[in-house]
């Protein structure tokens, strides 16, 4: 097998020799301070890096660079995403599953574990509970069971979730972390009109792939790691990686993932619209400690801000499976988009669980508006902004946008104006003191006359009632 990065076979594009090679030369070249401070300068120019030249990023053990390492993320974050933050929150439907992952709680052979799915009535106050929260942005997840949970579910659910409109509230963007499946259900969810379509890929070492998804559907390594393909294929065009950190070594999935980055790139021309960072957690069943691979706060940011540098125009999501004070820290170093006041059990938004149905523990347990109030503090920009995909900014007009640096002149009136809405209708007192100054202080550095005009306008009519505006 040789790699080839247009291939659209899994051992090809994810090729194990060139991760092996890239791997070598990375820890032959990582004290090369010329080559590092090279790489360094030349992604100043944010067109990111290749997988070997990220390795050699990764590999490199000198503090002084890493330092460097640091402020060059911090600077291209600031160039793409300036201070805003895009919030979402998680929704499970149901955990039924047929596979036997051996990290994940809701294998098959746990029979303990209460396995629920949400009836369409559920679904209704689950999103009531969320939209009384402020969000707008969800990411749907399930268990795979194609009997208990099939695509026609998952389709009814997304109508019924972009249906549900409460008070002011409304579910803007439908996002959905599903299992691996066929060109033709992708095709069913672009239809239903959902944002991204994410899929982890867990680990993207085959061998280790293969022992830690013994059964079931999930097993199948080529299945899995080509389904971006077939996402595609079937008219998705944002998808989003990601890997389970903690589940192999770190650095062979670092590259891994840049790999499929590269390859979605060069075959669709278009490349990850977002990069999880997921990192193993304890949950029912499943103790962390039983797994050899955990990584530590300190590399776990280095990962962060290497992919900031490599993916420069790839959106960077962190759960609440992290600590605050994790997530403080790579908020700066690349991080765009946080979940706030998270559930990961079925049902867990409308009701206080009874039997606990919970995916991992959530290490973040804020509530939405700590979680505002904090990012606020921070200098950061809350954003509930879903403007992009509704105004058909997808896939590479996305992209293009995002690399012509034009896209700030959308994304950062949006963020204001979504901001405001959630102050209007769901900040406690405190929090939206702090918001409307940090808008007031936010509104000036708009350097478009017109748009600064129509923001302030809108921002205006909102105080009458108004709400939905968008660039
Ligand atoms: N079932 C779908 C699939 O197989 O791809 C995706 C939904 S699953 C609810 C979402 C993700 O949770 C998984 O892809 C996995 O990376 C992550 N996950 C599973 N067990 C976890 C654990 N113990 N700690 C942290 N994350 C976990």
């Amino acid at each position: 097998m040789s790699y080839d990065p247009k291939s659209l076979k899994a051992e090809e594009f994810i090729n194990d020799g060139e991760i092996r090679e890239t791997l070598r030369y990375a820890e032959e070249h990582k004290n090369d301070r010329g080559l590092v401070e090279s790489l360094l300068q030349r992604a100043e120019d944010c067109k990111g890096l290749t997988h070997r030249e990220a390795a050699v990023l990764l590999k490199c053990e000198d503090p002084d660079l890493i330092e460097k390492m640091y402020g060059l993320a911090r600077r291209i974050k600031e160039r793409f995403y300036g201070n805003r933050i895009v919030m979402f929150a998680p929704l499970y439907l149901s955990n039924y599953c047929v596979n036997g992952c051996r990290y994940c709680p809701y294998h098959g052979q746990n029979k303990h574990i209460p396995r629920k799915q949400l009836s369409q009535e559920e679904i209704v106050r689950e999103v009531v509970a969320l939209q009384d929260m402020g969000h707008k942005r969800l990411a749907l997840e399930t268990g795979e069971d194609p009997k208990n949970c099939p695509i026609e579910y998952v389709l009814e659910s997304i109508k019924t979730i972009y249906g549900i409109h409460h008070k002011n509230g409304a579910i803007r963007r439908v996002n959905v972390n599903i299992a691996a499946t066929t060109v033709e259900n992708y095709r069913k969810l672009k239809e239903a009109g959902i944002g991204t379509y994410i899929l982890f890929q867990e680990t993207y070492n085959k061998e280790q792939y293969e022992y830690l998804h013994p059964t079931g559907p999930k097993s199948d390594y080529a299945y899995h790691t080509e389904a971006m393909d077939r996402a595609m294929e079937g008219g998705i065009d944002d998808v989003g990686c990601g890997v389970l950190f903690g589940l192999n070594l770190y650095d062979y999935d670092f590259v891994g993932l840049l790999m499929h980055a590269e390859h979605l790139e060069a075959v669709h021309g278009v490349g990850p619209h977002t990069i999880s960072v997921p990192r193993l957690r304890r949950a029912d069943d499943i103790d962390p400690d039983q797994f050899d691979n955990g990584i530590s706060d300190d590399l776990f940011a280095r990962i962060v801000a290497i992919l900031r540098i490599a993916v420069p125009y790839t959106g960077l999501i962190i759960s609440t499976r992290e600590s605050k004070e994790c997530r403080e820290r790579v908020l700066e170093l690349g991080v765009s988009q946080i979940s706030g006041g998270s559930r990961t059990s079925v049902g867990g938004y409308a009701e206080d669980e009874e039997e606990d149905s919970s995916q991992f523990e959530v290490s973040d347990t804020r509530s939405l508006d700590q979680v505002v109030s904090w990012l606020l503090d921070m200098g950061h920009i809350p954003s509930f902004c879903t403007a992009c995909y509704r105004e058909g900014r997808t896939g590479d007009r996305f992209m293009s946008l995002c690399k012509s640096g034009q896209i700030v002149n959308c994304c950062h009136p949006n963020a204001l104006m979504t901001l405001k809405e959630y102050l209007e209708d769901y900040a406690a007192p405190e929090t939206k003191e702090k918001g409307l100054r940090l808008i007031e202080k936010e509104v000036e550095r708009i350097t478009n006359p017109k748009v600064k005009e129509t923001v302030i306008r809108h921002l205006h009519d909102m105080e009458g009632g108004m709400r939905d505006f968008r660039f």
